[in-house]
């Protein structure tokens, strides 16, 4: 079947795949521990899911503002003024289904056919994806030795006259790092030195370990705010990954464009969600996110505490953000394990889901050969049992 070039040119997300394949042999009644869960284990918080009943006995069945509800852009804008420190207003915030589409829609506004993206590597591979979908290019940024953070003379050493935008994705998918102020001052400046749009992705922008900060790069240096593109999403803070919710704010032009595409796409973030996102908006609920950040704290804890215990696996770095560990494992490949030959990463997570009965997220789905992003949104008993299993098939490695 003749199908279009840019469907063409992505294949379905890895992620997802990993997902899959363990939900399929738990169904067979395999007990699989799920490390690679891109979503927080929590129940959302019960005001939300009191205000998404509310609104569905209401009259909000229609059609809303293709941006979203005033009321939300509103209660959006505001919040996104308190959390960054850059004032934004209400025309300058679109209510997105998931920052998915919201970074969807920033690629189709800005790319041209041609244009060149900066993405971190390791990195989410829907950037990459959504960058050829509109037409353009994605050019890696590799961040394995500078820290899993973008350095300023390697995307300068890439920078061409085709380079339109960077992605910056802080705390990071998949590796947890942050990316320090001070560096992320040097980027903006950098950005705005050369007339470079900022994708910046603070999905888990709430999800900051003690110890880092969490900065906009407008709030450091403040030319970069008609540069920024900012991606946010109630998804990780509030457990609510299946609502599709997430926003985009910007300079006006930009948001007007992303508005008129969004008008064409999904038309508006369904109804009862928006209204049941109010609360969340207006900060009424930001205990939530705080016992949130508690619980990955000791989880985070747990996990490193255990790891250090664990033959042939090490951390590439430990995270300060999101809920990822982000594992290298190449003292594994080119070996046996449990007597199955290990030439590389996809093998080893398929071969660790049946020896072991975890499900890890092979690097490769993040451009990254040699590495395994290990989840920590699950419960403390299952990451222990989890581990253990680990630990124990890691010892046959020969
Ligand atoms: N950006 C990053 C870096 C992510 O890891 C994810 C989800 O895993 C998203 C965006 C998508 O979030 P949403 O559920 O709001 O579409």
């Amino acid at each position: 079947m003749r199908l279009a070039a840019r469907a063409n040119s992505v294949s379905g997300s890895k992620t997802s795949g990993t997902r899959n394949k363990a939900e399929a042999l738990r169904a067979q009644g395999v007990e699989i521990v799920n490390f690679a869960a891109g979503e927080l284990d929590f129940a959302p918080p019960g005001e939300m899911v009191r205000a998404l009943h509310a609104a569905a006995d209401a009259d909000t069945h229609r059609y809303t503002d293709t941006a979203g509800l005033p009321a939300l852009r509103e209660a959006l804008a505001e919040r996104i003024t308190q959390l960054s420190g850059v004032p934004y207003a209400a025309q300058e915030v679109v209510v997105t289904t998931g920052a998915k589409h919201g970074l969807h829609l920033a690629a189709l506004a800005l790319l041209d056919p041609g244009d060149q993206a900066l993405v971190p590597n390791p990195g989410w591979g829907t950037f990459a994806a959504q960058i050829r979908i509109a037409g353009g290019e994605p050019v890696p940024v590799e961040t394995s030795d500078t820290g899993f953070v973008p350095d300023v003379d390697r995307l300068e050493a890439l920078r061409t006259p085709r380079t339109r935008l960077l992605v910056l994705n802080t705390p990071n998918n998949p590796t947890g790092s942050v990316c320090p102020p001070e560096q992320l001052a040097r980027i903006a400046a950098w950005a705005v030195a050369h007339r470079i749009w900022i994708v910046f992705d603070e999905c888990y922008g709430e999800l900051v370990l003690p110890g880092a900060a969490h900065a906009h790069p407008a709030a450091l240096v403040p030319e970069a705010r008609d540069l920024t593109v900012g991606i946010g999403s109630f998804s990780k803070s509030f457990a609510v990954t299946g609502w599709r919710a997430g926003h985009v704010h910007g300079p006006r032009a930009l948001i007007d464009t992303v508005k008129n595409l969004q008008s064409h796409t999904a038309s508006n973030v369904t109804s009862v969600v928006q209204h049941a996102l109010l609360p969340a908006a207006r900060g009424e609920l930001d205990g939530f996110p705080e016992q949130v950040r508690q619980v990955l704290a000791r989880r985070h804890r747990l996990v490193g505490e255990a790891l250090t215990t664990i033959d042939h696996i090490r951390p590439a770095t430990t995270p300060q953000g999101a809920f990822y560990y982000f594992l290298d494992v190449r003292d594994v490949l080119g070996r046996k394990l449990g007597g199955e030959p290990v030439p590389d990463t996809d093998t080893l997570t398929g071969v660790l889901m049946e020896q072991a009965r975890v499900a890890l997220t092979p690097g490769t789905a993040f451009g990254a050969e040699g590495f395994v992003r290990l989840s920590y949104a699950i419960a403390e008993d299952r990451i222990v049992a989890g581990l253990a299993s680990l630990r124990e098939v890691m010892t046959g490695v020969e």
